[in-house]
């Protein structure tokens, strides 16, 4: 029997999926699996781990959920954790796979993972074969290589919006095979942690959880249609779409949102707030091509910009930053709120950013790393484009963008309910 490995990393789904389909197409037989990478559970230089117990249990979730939807489809999926080259090699040979299908990422360790791995099987006598899954709009696609990607993100998507197309998602395969004989699972323990139920959103991970999660913001709740006006909120589910933990592990796909919202305007409403969920995702977009563009760059205190000046890491500093300890009720509200359940409403990410770097005058590096323990959504392109903007050492044409901590509240929580729901 002809078997496929199908390495699944930040496309945590069935819908969609261009690499399980190919690999179904290919061979009688798929195995499909997730290896928890041990990088998860490094410490960084800054005394927490990368991966905080919430966000790892959303994770777990997420593939516990895709194994059993697997299972439903009569097909074992493997769980392991460790290196991926070496757990990748060991499977391939138990399983005597001719084949390799995975989707391919654009930041630079998970770059580096997939070189590892191809490299590994390569030599095992496996063909390798990558695809691309995680953007509305396919690289091959835009009006540019990547190497001439804009440095402004509205010339980006001015162009691709009038010159590409995005393509039509993928059905799910209807039949497929998997292998009986597989090598036990091992899993990471659970975390303990659960969420404080004052959680904007009860985030469950899983395909299923993020499909119910659409279903209910734009056709039950009918959200979409005055997103631009609720979307810079701070207290709960709909003033914002949440998708982004399911997005950031891959649980939804893009494309489907697209499809979807195509299909609410048509069906419903096509107005801005439409529009703009579309232009959001572009923004998710832009951030992979820049981490592609400019690979490690990105993590530098530099950034992308290359500068040569920036603030030293103040521990203390950030130590009350974490906390929710700086003394400015606003800043304060929304780390509480994140270390608390994962999330921060974007204009909170913002405030918190800029108050951390200019404010505090601490290097951003360390908030984004704590941004990264601690995000249920977490990607690596967003979360460090984002840094890299908020820091000045990005894609911001605007010099000097500082948020005014004080001015913001005063806009966003006039009446102070954010401030006293988080204090
Ligand atoms: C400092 C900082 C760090 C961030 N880190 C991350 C991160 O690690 N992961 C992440 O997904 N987002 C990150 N963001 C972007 C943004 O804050 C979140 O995507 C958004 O708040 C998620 O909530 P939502 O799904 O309800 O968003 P919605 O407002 O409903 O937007 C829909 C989708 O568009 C995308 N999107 C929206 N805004 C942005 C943006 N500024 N950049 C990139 N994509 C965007 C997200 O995928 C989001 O789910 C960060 C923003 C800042 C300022």
């Amino acid at each position: 029997m002809s078997v496929a490995i199908l390495w699944l990393r930040n496309d945590l789904r069935l819908h969609d999926h261009e690499s399980l389909h190919q690999a179904v197409r290919r061979a009688q037989a798929i195995v499909p699996v997730y290896c928890f990478d041990e990088r998860l559970f490094a410490e960084t230089p800054y005394g927490f781990k990368r991966c905080g117990d919430l966000r790892l249990r959303f994770l777990l979730e997420s593939v516990q959920q895709l194994q059993a939807a697997f299972a439903e489809k009569g097909v074992k999926m493997h769980v392991c954790v460790g290196k991926p080259a070496e757990q990748l090699a060991k499977l391939a040979q138990q399983t005597g796979a001719k084949w390799l299908y995975y989707h391919r990422e654009s930041a630079t360790e998970e770059m580096a993972d997939e070189q590892a791995v191809e490299k590994a099987l390569i030599q095992l006598g496996l063909e390798c074969h990558s695809s691309w899954g995680s953007t509305l709009f396919h690289p091959d696609d835009l009006p540019f290589p990547i190497s001439r990607l804009p440095e402004v993100f509205t010339e980006f998507r001015k162009k691709t919006e009038r010159e590409s197309e995005v393509r039509e998602s993928r059905a799910i395969p209807h039949q497929m095979k998997g292998v009986t004989d597989l090598p036990a699972d091992v899993w990471p323990p659970m975390p303990e942690q659960t969420a404080d139920e004052r959680a904007v959103y009860p985030f469950k991970g899983g395909e299923a959880a993020g499909l119910s999660r659409l279903q209910a913001y734009f056709w039950e709740g009918d959200h979409l249609k005055s997103y631009k006006e609720t979307r810079n909120g701070l207290l709960g589910a709909d003033y914002s779409s949440k998708f982004s933990p399911w997005l950031a592990l891959g649980c939804l796909s893009p494309r489907f949102i697209y499809e979807e919202v195509r299909r609410y305007e048509k069906q419903r409403i096509a107005n801005d707030s439409t529009y703009w969920l579309i232009f959001e995702l572009l923004w998710r977009d832009y951030f992979r091509f820049v981490a592609f563009k400019h690979g490690k760059k990105l993590f530098f205190k530099g950034g992308i910009r290359q500068y040569t000046e920036g603030h030293a890491h103040k521990p203390k500093a950030l130590q009350l930053w974490r906390e929710g300890e700086t003394g400015q009720p606003f800043i304060d509200a929304n780390m509480l709120e994140l270390a608390a359940t994962g999330f921060m409403s974007n204009r909170g990410r913002q405030n918190v950013a800029s108050y951390l770097v200019h404010h505090l005058k601490s290097d951003w590096r360390a908030g984004a790393a704590w941004f990264e323990h601690c995000l249920l959504d977490y990607d690596p392109c967003s979360n460090y484009g984002n840094w890299n903007y908020l820091a000045g050492v990005g894609n911001d044409p605007r010099e000097n963008r500082v948020f005014n901590p004080q001015k913001q509240a005063e806009q966003y929580d006039p009446s102070g309910s954010y401030r006293r729901f988080w204090s």
